[in-house]
């Protein structure tokens, strides 16, 4: 039986041509990029070449570029890095229930040493209000953390006005990117952002490799003490061969219109053939690539599993916490009903999907919500 992958938010698969060059660097490139001689000096070209073109699809300067192991680290490098940096005190952090345990948990950890922190609610359409963030800020607050698109829902937030107000009263505005960097045009500069997280994983380059934006004139503490790595920002011995392979993945052109009418097709699709279905989350302020579904009576769990037998892979909740049998933590900020939360399955497209696969994973839903209808003794009323 063939699979099919419906699940690029968790994680992507290495796109050709960044594997071709993954490979080169790992056996050609292989000195120490600190080290002056011949084999240094190439591998530190290749990690500045990618670092350039990291910062150049970004509109950053190279110099403005830590890299990191992922987008986990790059999110705590900037809560933990702005917050320790923090002078004031007490000292008090905004940021928002729906964002990514990266941060979320970053921020608990941060309460438990003692920082105020303030957990803006999300409305039903998944977004985080500007003037919502607006009305959080104080005199205290040291850093504001509001991600740019949610992994769940795909909800892209209002990133430039929370920019807006966050330059307004001089506090330091922090992303997480994740599932946008990479993926869609991005501008820091014409965004208004501080700091951004991105992560090689969700878009052709391997797990384990990311990187954090820090505007010219941030202050950040390093998470990471040993050698003078990255501008002191990050210790360690550079990752050259995932450096180069997130420049690499960075420069692909990916045609996400068409990727979006895919989307569409196996929304408009789901919506009309199987009852009791609805999307979580705005549908006009969303990446093109994610739907998340709600399917009244059923347990998301339940269809994972039904479609991973009929050969396509979906997630329900975030991949992160899949395992666990809570509900989404983002469903329930947006309001939803445990019970609604635990009916919903995302479906994220990538650069692999293709027409006939959207074809074969509408019968299979269709045929799996009916299934599970019939054996759950969960009365439906639609
Ligand atoms: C995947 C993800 C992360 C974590 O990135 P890793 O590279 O897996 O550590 C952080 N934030 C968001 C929004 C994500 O989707």
């Amino acid at each position: 039986m063939q699979h099919f992958y419906f699940d690029h938010n968790a994680t992507s698969p290495v796109a050709p041509e960044v594997l071709r060059d993954l490979t080169d660097s790992m056996a050609e490139v292989y000195g120490n990029a600190s080290s002056i001689h011949h084999f240094g000096q190439a591998a530190k070209r290749r990690l500045e070449s990618a670092r350039r073109s990291v910062a150049a699809r970004i509109g950053a300067t190279d110099r403005e570029i830590v890299f990191t192991s992922g987008g986990t680290e790059a999110d705590n490098l900037a809560v933990f890095g702005v917050a320790r940096r923090a002078t004031r005190s007490p000292r008090h952090v905004i940021t928002s229930a729906i964002e990514h345990p990266a941060v979320l948990n970053a921020c608990s950890q941060l309460e438990r040493e003692g920082v105020e922190v303030t957990w803006l609610p999300a409305g039903s359409d998944g977004l985080v209000r500007a003037e919502d963030v607006q009305r959080a800020i104080r005199a205290e607050t040291v850093l504001i953390t509001i991600m740019h698109a949610n992994n769940e829902t795909g909800v892209v937030q209002p990133v430039a006005e929370i920019a807006a107000a966050a330059r307004e009263a001089n506090v330091p505005f922090h992303s997480d990117g994740v599932q946008v960097g990479g993926r869609l045009p991005v501008n820091v500069r014409e965004l208004g952002l501080d700091l951004y997280s991105i992560s090689g994983h969700k878009f052709g380059a391997p797990k384990g490799v990311g990187a954090l934006y820090v505007r010219k004139g941030i202050d950040l503490a390093a998470l990471l003490h040993g050698g003078r790595h990255e501008r002191e920002r990050r210790a360690g011995t550079e990752n050259v061969a995932g450096a180069s392979a997130l420049g690499q993945a960075m420069s692909l052109d990916f045609d996400w219109n068409t990727l979006a009418a895919l989307r569409d097709r196996l929304e408009r699709a789901i919506l009309t053939q199987v009852p009791g279905t609805r999307v979580n989350g705005s549908t006009s302020y969303r990446m093109p690539n994610t739907s998340n579904i709600r399917f009244e009576g059923i347990e998301g769990e339940a269809m994972v599993i039904a479609l991973d037998l009929r050969g396509y892979a979906v997630s329900s909740g975030s991949a992160c916490s899949s395992g666990a049998v809570e509900p989404s933590h983002v469903l329930l900020a947006m309001g939803l009903a445990p019970e609604d939360a635990r009916s919903s399955v995302r479906f994220s497209l990538g650069p692999g999907n293709t027409v006939e696969q959207v074809d074969g994973l509408i019968e299979a839903v269709v045929s799996g919500a009916a299934h599970l209808r019939r054996i759950s003794p969960a009365v439906l009323s639609v």
